[in-house]
């Protein structure tokens, strides 16, 4: 009788529920999948040591176990992503929470988003420097308040009256990440810093006689490359996207941004459509890479697009977005996952840190071409 009434309940409600809210379907466990990326850029076979690979390797598999473990209990798409994302952001090895590369003045600052396939909400924090786990902080700022981003000092005081746990700016730091900052200030010093000229643009106005680094000549439908981020490209980003037994589609990114930042920079990860997305009609998607591009590009939205309104695969639509990034002068990468399950992980730069893991457990990790 209970069931009946439900029934009729649902059927009288449909017509008046938003199309994205009406998608959630009967449990099958069968469905469940996690997709990650620990970031993409200059990752090749010539400079990683079979320690490091190592490390990496084990790392994306246990950040897929963890993810694994919520879906396989029955959890949502949304604890997945965010139980996986806060693993990798306590993971010194990537570029999110602890580990993160640092700012111009040597500071780690944080931005992080989450989105809600079925309900198409959405959360997200930038520019945060005391919160362990910005993807729970972005992930509170979609459910605890009436936003969807905040930024800076204000984020934080809106983490600390959640009660989230904070530590001190000095816990994000690596050496390894500090040295990295080195570097680029290095490459930067004398060097026109001049940013990112599109193919329409002249190629950036060569650099002092004295200048060791020589900025890249910008070829047709080329770009100048700005060397205060090309120094070790390596971005790092951590992101996942999962799909329930519901059939509910999550997306979460996180990030330190790239190396050497100033002025407050805040990159694609934490803008809803450039670097991350949900929506049960089309796809999750969580990008990594150049973030201009990616927010010029509006990445994660464009592809959805295509689906919603074209009505492109995933893949192929995943395919022509990143294309469109790569035209601008942008590399990076993305994973893309649909409904029934279809993943994609695409990149245009030499690696990207990336793995699945599907219903029966079937796991692959992949870091090379
Ligand atoms: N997309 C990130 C940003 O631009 C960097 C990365 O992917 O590592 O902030």
């Amino acid at each position: 009788m209970l069931h009946k009434l439900l029934l009729l309940g649902a059927v009288l409600l449909a017509p008046v529920l938003p199309a994205a809210a009406q998608t959630s379907a009967a449990p099958d466990p069968s469905r469940i999948t996690l997709v990650i990326h620990g970031g993409a850029g200059t990752i090749t076979r010539q400079n990683m040591t079979p320690e490091k690979e190592k490390a990496y390797t084990e790392a994306l598999n246990q950040a897929l176990q963890t993810g694994y473990a919520v879906l396989k209990r029955g959890g949502t798409s949304l604890d997945a992503v965010e139980a996986t994302v806060r693993f990798m952001e306590d993971s010194p090895l990537f570029n999110a929470g602890k580990g993160a590369v640092f700012t111009h003045d040597g500071r780690n600052e944080l931005d992080a988003a989450i989105m809600d396939g079925q309900t198409l909400k959405a959360g997200a924090v930038a520019g945060i420097t005391v919160v362990r786990n910005p993807i729970t902080a972005a992930r509170t700022v979609m459910e605890k308040s009436e936003h969807v981003m905040l930024m800076g000092p204000g984020a934080e005081q809106f983490a600390r009256e959640k009660g989230l746990d904070l530590v001190d700016p000095s816990y994000f730091r690596t050496e390894a990440r500090y040295q990295q900052l080195q570097k680029a200030l290095a490459a930067e010093k004398g060097a026109v810093p001049d940013q990112l000229n599109t193919p329409t643009q002249k190629p950036a106005a060569p650099a002092p006689a004295k200048s060791k680094v020589k900025l890249k000549a910008g070829k047709p439908g080329s770009y100048a490359e700005p060397p205060i981020f090309t120094e070790g490209r390596k971005y790092g980003t951590v992101g996942a996207v999962a799909l329930d037994q519901y059939g509910n589609l999550a997306a979460a990114t996180s990030t330190g941004g790239m190396t050497n930042k100033r002025y407050g920079r805040v990159g694609d990860a934490p803008i809803i459509g450039a670097g991350t997305y949900a929506d049960n009609q089309t796809c999750a998607v969580s990008c990594t890479g150049w973030g201009e591009y990616f927010i010029r590009s509006t990445v994660a939205r464009d592809i959805a697009a295509r689906m919603e309104y074209g009505h492109a695969p995933l893949a192929a639509a995943a395919q022509a977005t990143l294309d469109k990034v790569a035209k601008l002068g942008g590399d990076g990468g993305l994973i893309g996952l649909d409904r029934q399950g279809n993943f994609t992980m695409p990149f245009n730069s030499e690696g990207m840190y990336r793995g699945y893991i599907k219903a029966d457990g079937q796991t692959q990790v992949l870091i090379y071409k």
